[in-house]
């Protein structure tokens, strides 16, 4: 099951050329990109010209797109309430560097609930790590990046953390992504070739509450931009190749000031596991679409349909790092989300199971009773 794409698709960026218009700035007119998410998780941007320097989230107004009905109705897959485009989130734009750009993210429904439960928990000190896998695509081939024409690359086994021509697959763009993310000033943490040959994973994180999910998906931007410069499809589907050929997960770590610490950690830990085992199902619905085809117990995972957790266990459904082990404290690895999540859904259930979270309303029924 390869990325589905138009026949004869090809997408032209020609990046050295647009780099000829990189005239002297004007100081005083400063371009904002605003992201958006649409009902199918796909990211959407539009810039606007702002008329002085913005130097925190205050300064950046609404986006209002002004559809008419016609509009509209042509674009059911946008959010249309004029809600979801308030700024939440604001970084420097990597692809517009010396023009002082900003690349602002815009409000989307689950990140509402998400910030509500992260505020609830705000004294616990929840942080989060999330290691985004991604597989690269090729137009001209409808393949893999680096596959052959016909047939398939030698099987898995030396891909994984590859270095060396035919070991790697997509090393500029991992590279080029890496540093716009740097500059950006996104919590990345890492990268690395994966398992599969043209699979990729970067890592964001550790991130406090709720700007995980922000961090994720403006890095998920930056990377979307970073492919298209090079004419190639990011695929976060979560069974891309079929065949002999590790899935794409989007592992999630999790931890506590509680679990941080060396005398209650592992306690800490076992109890928010305990918790979620008891809540499997509820995070399988978030855990991305498809993912089925990916938790089978095979290639790294543990099955769809079991709970399963242990120390350095990465057939587990929830991996204990073996060094926390060692150590008493430090965090979790939840291994079930798929390369699609959405990951203000992902970490708003993982709190939510740890600490058994009761809504206001659930409150005010518990009292009455
Ligand atoms: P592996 O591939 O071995 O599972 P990675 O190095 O790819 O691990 O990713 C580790 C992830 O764990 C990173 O996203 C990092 O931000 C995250 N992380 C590290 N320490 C913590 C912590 N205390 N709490 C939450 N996440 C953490
Ligand atoms: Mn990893
Ligand atoms: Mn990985
Ligand atoms: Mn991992």
């Amino acid at each position: 099951m390869f990325q589905q794409l138009p026949p004869g698709s090809a997408i032209i960026s020609n990046t050295p050329i647009v780099s000829k218009y990189d005239y002297k700035p004007s100081l005083t007119r400063v371009p904002v990109e605003y992201i958006f998410i649409d009902k199918n998780h796909q990211l959407r941007s539009k810039a606007k010209t702002l008329d002085f320097i913005p130097t925190s989230l205050k300064d950046i107004p609404p986006l209002n797109l002004f559809l008419d009905d016609e509009q509209k109705k042509a674009n059911e897959d946008l959010h249309l309430t004029l809600q979801q485009y308030q700024p939440v989130a604001m970084y420097d734009d990597p692809f517009r560097a010396t023009y002082g750009g900003k690349l602002v993210l815009c409000e989307s429904p689950t990140r509402k609930e998400c910030k509500d439960i992260m505020d609830h928990y705000a004294l616990l000190e929840p942080w989060f790590g999330m290691e985004q896998e991604y597989v690269l695509f090729d137009p001209k081939t409808n393949k893999p990046l680096g596959w052959p024409m016909h047939g398939e690359p030698e099987s898995q086994g030396k891909y994984y953390c590859g270095v060396g021509a035919g070991k790697i697959f997509g090393r500029d763009i991992i590279e080029a992504h890496y540093r716009a993310c740097l500059y950006a000033g996104i919590t990345i943490c890492g990268s690395n070739a994966e398992v599969t040959p043209g699979q990729l994973e970067y890592q964001i994180g550790p991130c406090v509450g709720v700007s995980i999910g922000d961090e994720l998906w403006v890095a998920r931007y930056i990377m979307e931009r970073v492919a298209e410069d090079f004419g190639i499809i990011v695929s976060l589907h979560p069974k891309p190749i079929l065949g002999d050929w590790n899935p794409t997960g989007c592992h999630t770590n999790f931890s506590t000031k509680e679990m941080r610490s060396v005398e209650t950690g592992l306690q800490a830990i076992d109890q928010a596991i305990e918790n979620m085992s008891w809540k499997h199902l509820e995070h399988i619905k978030v855990y991305g679409q498809d993912n089925h085809l990916r938790l089978t117990g095979e290639y790294e995972t543990g099955h769809i349909s079991v709970f399963s957790y242990g120390v350095g266990n990465r057939g587990a459904s929830i991996r204990i790092p073996r060094r926390v082990a060692l150590e008493g404290k430090g965090y979790m690895e939840d291994r079930r989300p798929a390369s699609n999540i959405d990951p203000y859904l992902v970490t708003s259930i993982m709190m939510k199971s740890s600490f058994n979270y009761k809504s206001p309303l659930e409150q005010s029924i518990s009292c009455i009773f």
